[in-house]
């Protein structure tokens, strides 16, 4: 019998499509790939420079449990300069990805039945995270018409006697979206500890990024370098968490993955430290497509109400036709040779939704996005 902890777990239905992408390309077809959530570029040449000297400088070997002191402290310097807040190295836990920071901050957290309140739409894995510890995740939803943002009097509904947490994401995946400030603060008043996810920081357009930590210190924040420093397979990543959180998620960290990767580590030294003007072209590219993809979905009828500012997605509303975003996805993919996401990936209110992404290049994006024009006239 497998066990009911995995067998619960829904699969992540993007990892679906590429994997179908992929299979059809093995067999000679063209797709373009709208559907992934990693950066087309290159690792800036600073990061993998670093990364090479720690491998030749014998830098092989385990390195502390939460991370290399060198590697926190620049962490630490990084939020204070960013978001002028103060947050010493022993609040840090560098892990391999974000995605096992958020086992971590679950796993201390969370009593069987215990809630966790979530956006709909919301990043795919938020709620098997959470089942698999035996949590409740409560979505939240929010709506295409509001910027898909959170009102903290909609999350102030769903708090319950068994509430632990509030999850925050900005800018979201897959709505782009970013929270202001001063929602942020209002979330921070609710007085339950904030899980922020902070990996789309640095991939904001307009306006501002803010953190979790510049209103409240009851909070855990999740950060990673797959993202900004397009490192998506270095499986880099951290969380600040308040102190007496540390010692209990390092003895996860010391038995489940002992460290991370050490010279993928001096890698992250650099990119906080020396990578600044490769996130700026990065970034300015990113920008240059997502005005573009705005503006070709928009005139193809795949309404947006609210241009998304953040993170490298953009929400296409196909409320218009019958088919169901799964369906749709999929016979995209047959049909038209692109990959997409299919909003339902997100939560069930993101059903009649496709997200696009927009890390690929510009060529591809007028490519698969030609595609799906012919395709949806056909329809
Ligand atoms: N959080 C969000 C919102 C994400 O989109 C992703 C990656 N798709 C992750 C966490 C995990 O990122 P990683 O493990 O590569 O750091």
């Amino acid at each position: 019998m497998i066990a009911r902890r995995t067998s619960d777990i829904s699969p992540f239905i993007v990892m679906d499509v590429l994997e179908k992408a992929q299979e059809m390309e093995r067999r000679g077809e063209d797709i373009v790939h709208l559907e992934v959530g990693e950066p087309d570029f290159d690792t800036p040449s600073c990061i993998k420079d670093a990364c090479d000297r720690a491998i030749r400088d014998g830098k092989t070997h385990y390195t502390h449990s939460l991370g290399l002191f060198e590697l926190r402290e620049a962490i630490c310097a990084y939020y204070f300069t960013h978001y002028g807040v103060t947050v010493s190295p022993d609040q840090v836990i560098v892990t391999s990805g974000t995605s096992p920071a958020l086992f971590l901050t679950f796993a201390a957290m969370l009593e069987k039945g215990e809630e966790v309140i979530i956006s709909d739409p919301h990043y795919a894995c938020y709620p098997n995270f959470i089942t698999l510890m035996e949590g409740v995740p409560v979505p939240v939803k929010v709506f295409e018409e509001q910027g898909f943002q959170y009102t903290p009097q909609a999350i102030e509904e769903k708090i319950s006697p068994f509430t632990r947490a509030i999850m925050i994401n900005s800018p979201s995946n897959p709505t782009g979206n970013l929270l202001d400030g001063e929602r942020m603060a209002a979330i921070a008043e609710l007085g339950l500890p904030v899980i922020s996810d902070e990996i789309y920081h640095g991939l904001v357009y307009e306006d501002r990024e803010h953190s979790i930590l510049e209103f409240t210190d009851n909070a855990f924040v999740l950060n990673g370098f797959s993202k900004q420093f397009a490192m998506t397979g270095w499986r880099l990543g951290y969380l600040i968490a308040p102190k007496n959180y540390i010692r209990p998620m390092q003895k996860v960290q010391q038995n489940l993955f002992i460290s991370a990767n050490s010279f993928v580590q001096w890698g992250g030294v650099a990119a906080l430290q020396e990578a600044e003007a490769d996130v700026i072209r990065m970034r300015d590219i990113f920008n240059t497509r997502r005005k573009f993809m705005i503006q070709r979905l928009r005139d193809m009828g795949l309404g947006i109400a609210v241009e998304p500012t953040g993170a490298f997605y953009v929400l296409g509303n196909i409320k218009a036709y019958d088919t169901g975003s799964y369906e749709m996805a999929f016979d995209i993919l047959e049909k038209a040779k692109v990959g997409v996401t299919p909003g339902i990936d997100f939560g069930n209110n993101c059903e009649g939704y496709l997200r696009f992404s927009y890390a690929n290049s510009m060529e591809k994006i007028e490519e698969g996005l030609q595609r799906i024009e012919t395709y949806l006239k056909e329809l």
